[in-house]
């Protein structure tokens, strides 16, 4: 697998479970204020660490973490991601999935063997956005039916946002909860500038929103879900 990163430990990136979390590299998305931006742009961003020595670490964890976050760029562009959640779930360890949604056969195909735990799946922005992020290349229909099949599939899951301009606004936040109305949790997270993929995108605006706006946006996405809270 294409293993750009690893962090050993974490208590917050997989609810209620003390977890590892593993990067993995690529990404079909482009989205300028993506945190992530070596492992987006090259595929073959290793980290170097082998499959091999993960599987090792993992070993040495068995009976101190509780599970395995996978996330990325994005994870279910690897192929053998249902032999390497296989595996991680025949050690013992409760599995994560992060993804953007964009690949719904990989999502479901993972679900249905029973191989994720949890899952937390962007939604970016709303459907006329998405071109943008795709590099005008793409269709948002994929995402959209990985939010359906997520929401009926038994599996635990949150929908999450960063919230950022131009990307999110109040108006654009009510067509992406229209887009999964009586999600069961919907995560809403502020924008923090750090070294991101495109700063010349946000070159003299100010595209993250204080405390105060992220309770105003809160208040938009809230009636149109189960539960809606702000993380970060
Ligand atoms: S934010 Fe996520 S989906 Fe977007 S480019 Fe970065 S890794 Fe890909």
């Amino acid at each position: 697998m294409f293993l750009g990163g690893l962090q050993k430990h974490s208590l917050i990136d997989f609810p209620g479970k003390v977890s590892c979390v593993c990067f993995l590299s690529g990404c079909n998305f482009r989205c300028p204020f993506c945190h992530n931006p070596d492992l987006v742009t090259a595929r073959d961003h290793r980290s170097g660490m082998s499959d091999l020595d993960f599987f090792s670490f993992l070993e040495t964890r068995k009976g101190l973490l509780d599970g395995v976050v996978i996330s990325g760029g994005e994870p279910t562009l690897e192929k053998n991601l249902p032999a390497i959640c296989e595996r991680i779930k025949s050690m013992g360890f409760f599995v994560k999935l992060d993804t953007n949604g964009s690949r719904p056969h990989m999502i479901r195909s993972l679900m249905d063997k029973k191989l994720l735990d949890y899952v937390a799946m962007d939604i970016k922005t709303d459907p006329d956005g998405y071109a943008v992020l795709m590099n005008g290349n793409g269709s948002v229909e994929p995402v959209v039916e990985s939010v359906r099949d997520i929401m009926v599939s038994g599996v635990e899951y949150e929908f999450r946002t960063t919230c950022v301009r131009p990307f999110v606004d109040p108006a654009v936040l009510g067509r992406m909860a229209m887009m999964i109305r009586n999600a069961k949790r919907y995560v809403l997270q502020p924008f923090r500038r750090a070294r991101i993929l495109a700063p010349e995108y946000f070159h003299d605006k100010q595209p993250g929103y204080n405390a105060g706006e992220m309770k105003e946006l809160k208040a938009v996405a809230e009636p149109f879900v189960q539960e809606c809270f702000i993380r970060g």
